[in-house]
């Protein structure tokens, strides 16, 4: 990985926002900086030096993993050893208000002199980390691969009378065996009426004798995450349900042909739920489109109604819509797509075909 440009785009965002120095603790963003994947860690950012700190559990581990950074291991805790290098000047210190509790942030103030001023800041490194850079990308790559094979080695154990849990358990045997780091979130097996539930978690329940069966499922590889969803019918389908199922695909086809630079997010989500609704079920479509994915399941740019965030050449989203009719069913297809310089390229290797069981 290439920590060193990284870190060095990101100097540049601080001279621009006018910032002396920046305080970094969340766990992506350390490892997106400089590769640390341990916890208790803090990099900071001054005078155009970085120093990683961290304690003694760490210290072996950090020697290991992190890059173009010198490194502290402190006794006590991380973010007053990291204020003593401040000084008497007069400076700016930016930190991730979106990752810092509010007992933090007023312990922080006590920890500096007048003259230093602490600067919350919303985003800055995630906007960096929105446009994966190439290793990133062949990571990325390899972790939806990964997760396609894991998904269709546990396709077989999806019928009647097996329960939830036990098709997310063979996925998520699956994965391990394959090598993941992990799930990239809890593994969504939802059945039958259940299959309405957009985040039904894999329950005791047993798959019953006819319906659709959402798998929404993801990987974590070298860090980085996967995340597809396939919709498949236990008994035959009725005509009803192949139209909920064709409307949505022609939703996801749409929403992926709108995908290219200069789009806004929004536009995307539009263009899905335009399809859905001609056929009178864009009420049933609750969520948004999609949201990228890296290091992190959920970053932006989030693909929902009057989202103005444009897309760029190097983003990774995923394009997901859904029905969810109660009482009934629902449908969710989701593939991982990769906006390129003309347009966009889809990730997830897997068939969208529907599957009747
Ligand atoms: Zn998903
Ligand atoms: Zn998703």
């Amino acid at each position: 990985m290439d920590h060193r440009s990284r870190q060095n785009q990101f100097q540049q965002t601080l001279a621009d926002d006018e910032l002396d120095g920046f305080v970094v603790t969340h766990p992506a963003n350390l490892r997106y900086l400089c590769g640390y994947t341990g916890s208790n860690g803090l990099l900071l950012f001054f005078g155009g030096s970085r120093i990683f700190f961290t304690d003694g559990r760490y210290t072996q581990q950090a020697r290991e993993e992190v890059q173009d950074a010198r490194i502290v291991i402190t006794k006590g805790p991380l973010l007053n050893e990291a204020a003593k290098q401040f000084g008497r000047l007069r400076s700016a210190i930016g930190f991730e208000a979106d990752h810092t509790t509010v007992t933090v942030a007023a312990d922080m103030r006590k920890l500096v002199r007048k003259k230093t001023a602490w600067k919350p800041t919303s985003g800055l490194i995630m906007h960096q980390r929105m446009r994966k850079d190439a290793e990133e990308l062949r990571i990325i790559r390899d972790a939806v691969k990964m997760g396609a094979a894991v998904y269709e080695q546990a396709l077989p154990s999806i019928r009647a009378g097996v329960k939830e849990s036990e098709v997310a358990g063979r996925l998520e045997f699956a994965a391990r065996e394959a090598g993941a780091d992990g799930m990239s979130f809890d593994t969504i097996v939802a059945a039958g009426r259940r299959s309405a539930l957009p985040h039904g978690r894999a329950s005791s329940q047993a798959i019953p004798k006819r319906g659709f069966v959402v798998v929404d499922s993801g990987v974590a590889w070298r860090g980085y995450c996967s995340d597809m969803t396939r919709t498949v019918h236990v008994g035959p389908v009725s005509r009803e349900e192949r139209r909920w199922y064709e409307a949505v695909l022609a939703a996801q086809l749409a929403g992926i042909a709108a995908v290219r630079p200069g789009t806004t997010a929004g536009e995307v989500d539009q263009a899905a739920r335009h399809v859905l609704r001609k056929t009178k079920l864009d009420r049933f479509f609750t969520h948004s489109t999609g949201h990228g994915v890296g290091l992190e399941i959920h970053e932006p740019p989030r693909l929902g109604k009057q989202q103005e965030e444009r897309l760029e050449a190097g983003m990774v989203i995923t394009i997901e819509p859904g029905v969810y009719i109660p009482g009934k069913g629902g449908i969710r297809i989701e593939d991982m797509v990769v906006v390129t310089a003309k347009g966009c390229q889809v990730l997830t290797p897997v068939t969208k075909e529907l599957i009747e069981i």
